[in-house]
């Protein structure tokens, strides 16, 4: 397989989803996660009009986006150290790794000084896994309110990674987890901003379309 059959293919899987769930595709964005995987093969997929790739380490990021076309779309899905954030350009399309106060605080001041807003994503654990990143479920409506005094950081909506050894009824639980705490913030009146669930990658994207996901990450089965 290569990367334009394996994009189609996935693309074509996503719309099945979409359908057997009553949902329109086009509110679906997938992101060809790229990291690890070579300049020249992201812009295969970039010919092919793949333009939204995802990263996890900035310092890799930094490296490749210069090398690519400037109407690329970047997502930083990874575990974001505070010490990198002073690389972060507006060429960050969103950050999807929004987990913990300090990061808030330091996405915010680095937004001041460079004048950006960086769209975001706070990420959420849903397995409730020992070490793992992202908010317990119960911590995300006080840290959603307390970033609406962060004028730099503006959240759009809900990320998760699921669980990585779950069998699919327990992935597709962790996904309707993340949903029903959107739609129990929005019923609230505290997340009417929350549009967006990035979930669902690999092995289980299908899952993750059919539960809601708006945006899913997917590597392996594109580049591999
Ligand atoms: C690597 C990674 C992905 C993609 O994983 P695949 O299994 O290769 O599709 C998605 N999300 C995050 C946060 C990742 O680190």
């Amino acid at each position: 397989m290569n990367v334009e059959t394996n994009i189609k293919d996935i693309l074509l899987r996503i719309k099945a989803a979409a359908e057997r769930t009553g949902r329109e595709d086009h509110n679906i964005k997938l992101i060809a996660v790229s990291k690890n995987v070579s300049i020249a093969k992201i812009d295969e997929a970039y010919k092919l009009g793949q333009k939204a790739f995802g990263e996890n380490r900035v310092q890799e990021w930094v490296q490749k986006h210069s090398l690519l076309p400037y109407d690329c779309e970047w997502h930083i899905i990874g575990r974001l150290q505070t010490n990198k954030i002073k690389y972060l350009t507006q060429q960050v399309t969103l950050i999807h790794s929004l987990d913990r106060f300090s990061l808030l605080e330091k996405l915010n001041s680095e937004g001041e000084k460079k004048q950006i807003v960086w769209p975001s994503l706070i990420q959420v654990n849903v397995a409730q896994d020992q070490g793992k990143a992202g908010l317990g479920m119960e911590e995300v409506k006080d840290f959603l309110v307390s970033t609406k005094d962060y004028p730099y950081v503006s959240v759009s909506g809900l990320m998760t990674i699921g669980a990585l050894e779950a069998r699919p009824e327990e992935t597709r639980f962790f996904f309707q987890q993340l949903r029903e705490l959107r739609d129990n913030l929005k019923r609230q009146g505290v997340g009417e901003e929350l549009k967006h669930l990035s979930m669902g990658m690999s092995q289980d994207y299908e899952l993750a379309v059919e539960e809601g996901a708006t945006i899913v990450r997917v590597g392996s089965k594109i580049f591999k």
